[in-house]
């Protein structure tokens, strides 16, 4: 009988998971561990490479025991991981030169602010869809050369390989033998060129990093591989970064389909199809997977503050005791009673980008309570996220006919019946929360010949839709208030 599981490895910014799913999209079993955070300096953000390597691969030993399940039993493995993390390594020990630098460490500012003060942005946005941040690859693995003793000449000798961190775990998963990616991928390092589909020289030389240590970059869904060692003899079939996996995982096929996931921020993406639009929004261009020749690509936009704010009601003014009281909270009054609250603890992202700016509770009264303030906060994670759609839709010139969802906070209803309303546009929560993890395996799956095509890949059985409601009730003084509110806090 033809083999029918895929085993997904989810390589998480805290923990490392592994789900094997069946050809129907059930999870037959799982496994997760956690790792350990290093902050060495102030704004600095590092994982052990061998961390990853370690949790990811034990995780993946454990789900297949659960499952009662050998590795002859898997037809494919397909990767997700977190973006744009940056390691280096010996090619041919596989030795770490430096630990990995997160998607989170702001280090490389000082190159950033150096590069944007020469007026290259413009260079590198039209080229890769990107800004110029410490938050994609490119800066850091400059970084890592540059302060590495020894490092830019055995770079130099062919010696050192890059990448990010599917490929760490491909390298580990066929001992060496394997030093690839995909696009979707490749498109968060700053050096890829997302129109030309190849690494560019021009912003290779501007960062001073040599071709040489680059992977080569492969269809999302393709063969990359067969595993080694521990989990022995799978072929490995698909890779996609964490974000592009969800938007796959939740069959956002068409284009203008776009998905949010609510997690500590909240990460928006829209299928854009066959062309890398431009944003004139402080929204990215980015590749969401390539399947065959054929590339799909995506704008993406992040709230900086989503869930996160829920924590703050939680820890810092301490009016709930869990995540899930604020809905029951924020129900218990109609409305926020004219207060607004913008968390813009850390500045304003897409579409404001306002580093400067900070939060605040606008529209106080002596009638206002904690559960009006809970309402607002629901609110506010709407709204923000409202905000990037109709940049999104803008850019696109689109408008967006379903919002499916995931991420922790979507078990809020109430949040989700708010952003309904304030989209005017249903939003849809699968019932299955594995969307990341799934989207690695669909297109493992795809390339394994386990689905003959994308519509043939069983969708993710719908848990629950948020109809908009005809006339909702005070929406659009909610959003009359928000936009001043906005607009008060970047004063
Ligand atoms: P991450 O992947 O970023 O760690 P998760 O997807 O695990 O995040 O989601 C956790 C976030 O969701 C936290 O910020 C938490 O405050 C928020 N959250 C969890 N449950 C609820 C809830 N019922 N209502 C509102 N927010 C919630």
């Amino acid at each position: 009988m033809a083999k029918t599981y895929i085993l997904a490895l989810d390589q998480g910014t805290t923990s490392s998971r592994a789900i094997i799913f069946d050809q129907e999209g059930e999870v037959i079993a799982m496994a997760q561990k956690e790792f350990t955070q290093h902050y060495p300096e102030p704004g600095w953000v590092e994982h052990n490479p061998e961390d990853l390597w370690a949790t990811q691969s034990s995780s993946a030993v454990e789900a297949l025991t659960r499952a009662h399940l050998k590795p002859s039993d898997i037809a494919a493995i397909g990767i997700t991981n977190q973006r744009e993390t940056t390691l280096l390594w010996d090619r041919k020990t596989l030795t770490p030169i430096y630990p990995a630098i997160v998607w989170q460490d702001r280090r490389t500012a000082p190159l950033t602010d150096s590069l944007k003060a020469k007026g290259m942005e413009p260079l590198f946005k039209g080229r890769t869809g990107l800004v110029l941040d410490p938050y994609f690859s490119g800066t850091k693995i400059q970084w890592i050369l540059d302060h590495v003793p020894g490092a830019r000449e055995r770079a130099n000798r062919g010696e050192l390989a890059f990448g990010t961190v599917d490929t760490w775990l491909l390298a580990n998963l066929t001992q060496g033998k394997v030093h690839a990616t995909d696009p979707s991928n490749a498109s968060r390092t700053l050096l890829y060129n997302i129109h030309t589909k190849d690494w560019d020289d021009e912003l290779l030389a501007l960062l001073n990093i040599p071709r040489s240590i680059l992977p080569k970059v492969q269809p999302s869904a393709g063969f990359f591989g067969i595993s080694e060692g521990l989990i022995e003899g799978i072929p490995i079939h698909g890779i996609a970064g964490d974000q592009q996996a969800a938007l796959f995982g939740q069959a956002c096929f068409e284009e203008g389909m776009a998905k949010n996931t609510y997690g500590t921020g909240c990460f928006l993406l829209m299928n854009t199809g066959s062309q890398g639009v431009p944003s004139s929004h402080g929204l990215l261009t980015t590749v969401a997977w390539q399947i065959g020749d054929e590339y799909t690509y995506a704008l993406e936009g992040s709230v900086f503050i989503g869930g996160a704010v829920i924590q703050w009601l939680r820890d810092g003014l301490e009016i709930i005791l869990k995540a899930e009281e604020s809905e029951a909270l924020a129900r218990s009054v109609p409305d926020s009673g004219g207060v607004s609250f913008v968390p813009a603890f850390t500045g304003l992202g897409a579409p404001y980008w306002d580093p400067h700016a900070r939060g605040a509770i606008l529209g106080l009264t002596r009638g206002t309570t904690k559960a009006h303030i809970a309402r607002a906060a629901l609110e506010a994670i709407a709204l923000q996220s409202a905000d990037i759609l109709r940049a999104m839709e803008q850019d696109a010139q689109t408008t967006l006919q379903a919002l499916k969802v995931d991420g922790g906070a979507v078990s809020n209803e109430l949040l989700l019946e708010i952003q309904a309303n304030v989209l005017g546009t249903p939003v849809i929560r699968t019932k299955c929360l594995e969307t990341t993890a799934w989207g690695a395996a669909c297109l493992a799956g795809l390339s394994a010949g386990i689905w003959a095509n994308k519509r043939a890949i069983p969708l993710l059985s719908q848990g629950k839709s948020f109809m908009p409601q005809d006339e909702p009730h005070g929406i659009a003084s909610m959003l009359d208030q928000w936009k001043r509110a906005v607009r008060q806090v970047q004063l």
